[in-house]
């Protein structure tokens, strides 16, 4: 996989990859369910075990037969999806866009440019709206007999369970969803009434989000890949010697493909080799500030993957996405003090105010996606009004004006439905996406701490990814010193904490 991404037009590495995937990987999974069997047959267990036994036990509990072929039919389903909007394209003055390439445009600090940008945009899902619409009617009917198969009462019961959600509830969420509208939402109404007078506008429209308020151009934070690698290094010893040093290693050893070329695969990924021990990081940089923060998200999960290879089994090493992102998430924090130019990094003063800004914000307005996109699903599979079309347009509606205030939409209301259609973790990954927002709520609190006791900070944080997944997710998130929990209480601790700072970077920043 790591060979043909890295060179996809070479043939033989496209057999290859073609053959582990669709050939040695599903009948090596196969083989895997049968092991899992064996040992829970067995019954037996011990310590450090317990967690790996208990998901294995949970996917066998809830396999059925008659859901094999179902899984097939939203497979499809899913490729259809994919097929629908992979290859969607605008004509932007006579010249065919793919709507990645209209992201520079809705950064543009011309209005009208932005404008037009957005409304091409969103345009190729709201004229598809009724087909795409027909296409999650029917993933709706196979997953909720799906859960009915298993003896659930709904999609979303099974989905935890599936999901070997066992240290939170759909109730839990719920309340994660209350406290981002306590919390989060008048914050991000906050950002957008600052930029408003920033940008000296009438009123903030949804395609006025993307532009720097100041209208200056991106930040620029290296030119040559191998400073992206040369200053990531400088940091992360700063973030703490073992980690520079891990790093260290995954360079001299070429575990790095970090430029964009001709030739290599789309996106992003940290893939670990377990026979070797080392993890192995894929992008495609081209100088941009985004270069940055996803080569430090990325480094989290590398510096996961060397901490929890010292468990035996490769069972026992990966767990949840919520302690998974927990440990990008915090690098991306834990990073940040030191990545201005003085010290090695990639910013002058102004640079890294504004690198520290957009990060900041970003977190809030995701925790706010977050909570838009659960809620929503959340409804879907309980209300008894999933199966209905414009239901579903309705409710997305009133999620979105529960959880973002101060954009607006009117005028607009076709083009603000559209946005569901879009999130493809609804089609494609159902449920999947409160674990970035629970995530994200540890990595706040590891850089929390880090603010008073760095070295402390990183060195909780080390020890719960040396966890791997022999611990449930309170058990990890208490090792690395974060509490997992949905209260409000904490969620406004550390909006008021994210707040804070941003109005300290706001002081550096120019007028
Ligand atoms: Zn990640």
């Amino acid at each position: 996989m790591i060979a043909y991404t890295c060179d996809t037009a070479d043939p033989v590495k496209e057999a290859a990859h073609l053959r582990f995937s669709s050939d040695i990987l599903p009948r090596a999974d196969e083989l895997g369910v049968r092991l899992a069997d064996r040992l829970i047959s067995l019954g037996y267990t011990r310590d450090g075990l317990d967690e790996m036994v208990r998901r294995f036990r949970t996917a066998s509990e809830i396999f059925r037969e008659a859901n094999v072929p179902l899984f097939t039919e939203v497979e499809q389903l899913g490729t259809t999806y994919q097929k629908i909007t992979g290859g969607l394209t605008v004509s932007w003055d006579g010249q065919e866009k793919t709507l990645p390439e209209l992201q520079p445009l809705m950064q543009s600090p011309d209005r009208k440019v932005r404008e037009r940008a957005f409304r091409l945009g969103i345009q190729t899902y709201v004229s598809r709206r009724d087909g795409l619409a027909h296409l999650f009617d029917q993933l709706f009917r196979l997953r909720q007999r799906i859960a009915a198969n298993a003896g659930f009462a709904d999609f979303q019961a099974y989905a935890f369970r599936a999901k070997c959600r066992f240290d939170y509830t759909p109730a839990d969420c719920l309340r994660f969803h209350d406290a981002v509208e306590e919390h989060v939402t008048p914050a991000v109404e906050r950002l957008h009434q600052r930029r408003r007078e920033r940008m000296k506008l009438d009123r903030v429209r949804p395609w006025d989000l993307g532009a720097d308020p100041l209208g200056r151009p991106g930040l620029v934070p290296f030119s040559m890949v191998d400073e992206l690698v040369q200053g990531s290094d400088r940091i992360f010893n700063r973030v703490s010697p073992e980690l520079g040093a891990e790093f260290g290693t995954m360079i001299r050893e070429g575990m790095l493909d970090l430029g964009t070329r001709k030739g290599k695969a789309p996106g992003g990924y940290c893939e670990t080799l377990h026979a070797r021990g080392l993890p192995f990081i894929f992008m495609n940089a081209v100088g941009v500030a985004d270069d940055v923060s996803t080569l430090l998200h990325e480094a989290g999960h590398a510096f996961h993957a060397y901490s929890a290879h010292a468990q035996p089994l490769v069972w026992q090493r990966q767990p949840g996405l919520e302690a998974c992102e927990l440990a990008s998430m915090s690098m991306e924090l834990l990073a940040a003090p030191h990545l201005d130019r003085a010290n090695g990094g990639f910013y002058d003063e102004a640079e890294l105010a504004r690198a520290r800004t957009e990060h900041l914000e970003d977190i809030l307005i995701t925790l706010q996606h977050v909570a838009s996109v659960d809620a929503f699903q959340s409804w879907i599979y309980t209300s008894g009004e999933g199966a209905d079309g414009a239901a579903r347009d309705q409710a997305w509606l009133r999620f979105r004006s529960r959880f973002e205030k101060g954009v607006d939409w009117s005028g607009l209301t076709a083009e603000r439905i559209g946005r569901w259609y879009r999130q493809l973790h609804i089609f494609l990954y159902p449920f999947y996406y409160i674990e970035y927002g629970i995530a994200q709520l540890g990595a706040l609190q590891v850089w929390r701490n880090s603010l008073s006791d760095p070295v402390e900070a990183v060195r909780q944080y080390r020890a719960a990814l040396a966890l791997g997944a022999t611990r449930p997710l309170p058990e990890i998130f208490a090792t690395a010193g974060a509490r997992f929990s949905f209260e409000s209480s904490l969620m406004g601790e550390l909006v008021q904490l994210v707040e804070s700072e941003l109005v300290k970077w706001d002081k550096v920043q120019p007028r």
